[in-house]
């Protein structure tokens, strides 16, 4: 294995011990810890196999064979729907997340990327995103002028060889990581010397559908087949969508809403 796929030893530091108010032990995080304990998988992509897989063996193959990867990446189970790919190197790691999906003998997987809070069921609303800079000027086409405006938009991954190369100049072409749910950034100011300046335009190529309400990529929350179900077997919801609700129920959606909610809790844990 190589030697940064290996799980540190570390000296992190240890936990300190604490309780519940009813005295059950417990261990309370800081971001900081979490932030240092998640740094071995900084380069780890989960793979959402819904429709079951192949052998763990097929897939790190395949893996390595498509996307002629460098250094050999671990491949283990979290749980039957998710596997944990950890790759040694950024450029690995990149190229399996930027292709976004693969088919392994017949079975989809589709590559997310590793967050602290990872949870089965819930995909962080993190992707990786194409953005070009029409008229860009070209005294910004290196390296660092470049990674210092995909900081502005978000966390810059990589920047596309025409550009770098300059072999394209109408415009600037860089891949950022950014939240699908936070506001994008359709232009910024780019500043000259003498206090003049412009706008730059800033846009997103495909922005993968994410839906708010079961937290999931795919598709949005206005197509969402389960948040319509969800509608259909809650009547008193239905009312207050018709605008029928007159002053007098305008407690029972709240009701009907906690009901729901913890009959969605239990089923995420099941
Ligand atoms: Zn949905």
């Amino acid at each position: 294995m190589a030697r940064n796929l290996i799980l540190p030893k570390s000296s992190l530091g240890l936990l300190k011990p604490s309780k519940t108010a009813s005295g059950i032990p417990a261990l309370f995080l800081s971001e900081e810890e979490v932030r240092k304990g998640s740094a071995p998988f900084k380069l780890a992509l989960v793979a959402k196999c819904s429709y079951g897989r192949p052998p763990l063996y097929v897939v790190k193959e395949s893996i390595k064979q498509k996307f002629h990867i460098s250094v050999e990446p671990v491949v283990t189970i979290l749980d039957q729907r998710h596997l944990l790919i950890r790759f040694g190197t950024e450029r690995d790691f990149l190229s399996v997340w930027l292709s976004d999906n693969m088919k392994i003998q017949g079975y989809l997987l589709r590559f997310l990327r590793w967050s602290p809070d990872f949870k089965p069921g819930i995909e962080p609303p993190i992707a990786p995103v194409w953005v070009t800079l029409p008229g860009l000027p070209l005294y910004l086409f290196n390296e660092d002028y470049l990674a210092s405006v995909g900081g502005l938009l978000g966390r810059m991954l990589k920047i596309d060889a025409p550009t770098i190369q300059g072999t394209r100049t109408e415009f600037a072409k860089i891949c950022i990581e950014i939240n699908i749910r936070e506001k994008l950034h359709e232009k910024f100011w780019l500043g000259t010397p003498g206090g003049g300046g412009r706008w730059q335009k800033v846009t997103y190529e495909k922005i993968p559908k994410y839906c708010d309400h079961c937290l999931k990529f795919g598709h949005y929350e206005l197509e969402c087949r389960s948040k319509k179900e969800h509608e259909s077997i809650n009547p008193l919801k239905d009312l207050s969508m018709e605008g029928r609700v007159r002053v007098a129920d305008v407690s029972a959606p709240d009701q009907g809403e906690k009901q729901n909610s913890g009959r969605v809790g239990k089923s995420t844990k099941a």
